[in-house]
């Protein structure tokens, strides 16, 4: 997965510069996929793929099982995220009330211990002279020091010509919409995952 590079420079604060990842642009586990495999009475572990928006290559792939743990603490339920590496990391569940009944899930991001809608299986790291995006155990958004694509200004459209001028001064500074976040595509079958040529 190529993010591309930056060298390494502190700012006055500490905080890396000029250098950021948007959280659109990183592999993304929602946590209603991970209910879909909570609720699924059958127990069986699903395939997420997260397939490339330019070029629909494959980029990343987990299987996600159910882990029933050995307590009935409720602090204990969880899935399991496995990688196409093999490396396996928990991913524990925290429900919500919802005010007209039934209840929400959201994932405890493990570094921080908060609990997210989402978590995302890269962050912002650097191999001493440059930063670079790596692997992360799927930690929260500001764990994995993500940006928004919308912070900073970043998707406001610079006018370009004079009709692009005219339209701002009618509607104002143009924005376009914010990209979506990189959802997977959930498989919640062997035979499907197969069929999509995933898996044999
Ligand atoms: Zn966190």
């Amino acid at each position: 997965m190529v993010y591309g590079y930056k060298r390494i420079r502190r700012g006055w604060n500490g905080r890396y510069l000029g250098f950021r990842i948007n959280c659109e642009q990183v592999p993304m586990l929602p946590a209603w996929a991970v209910r879909w495999v909570w609720d699924d009475p059958r127990k069986i572990p699903y395939l997420l793929v997260w397939r490339s928006r330019r070029d629909d290559e494959i980029k990343e792939a987990v299987r996600v099982a159910r882990f029933v743990p050995q307590t009935n603490l409720r602090e204990a339920e969880s899935v399991e995220i496995k990688r196409t590496d093999g490396s396996i990391v928990p991913v524990y569940l925290v429900w919500r009330r919802q005010p007209h009944g039934g209840r929400s899930l959201l994932l405890r991001c493990w570094c921080c211990q908060r609990p997210s809608r989402a978590l995302y299986g890269y962050k912002v790291g650097n191999d001493g002279r440059y930063y670079k995006a790596v692997l992360a155990d799927w930690q929260c958004r500001r764990c994995a020091k993500l940006c928004y694509s919308s912070e900073g200004g970043a998707l406001v459209l610079r006018g370009r010509g004079s009709w692009f001028r005219a339209l701002e001064m009618q509607y104002g500074t143009t924005r376009s919409e914010r990209p979506d976040p990189w959802y997977p595509h959930v498989f919640t079958s062997p035979t499907d995952a197969i069929a999509a040529g995933l898996a044999n």
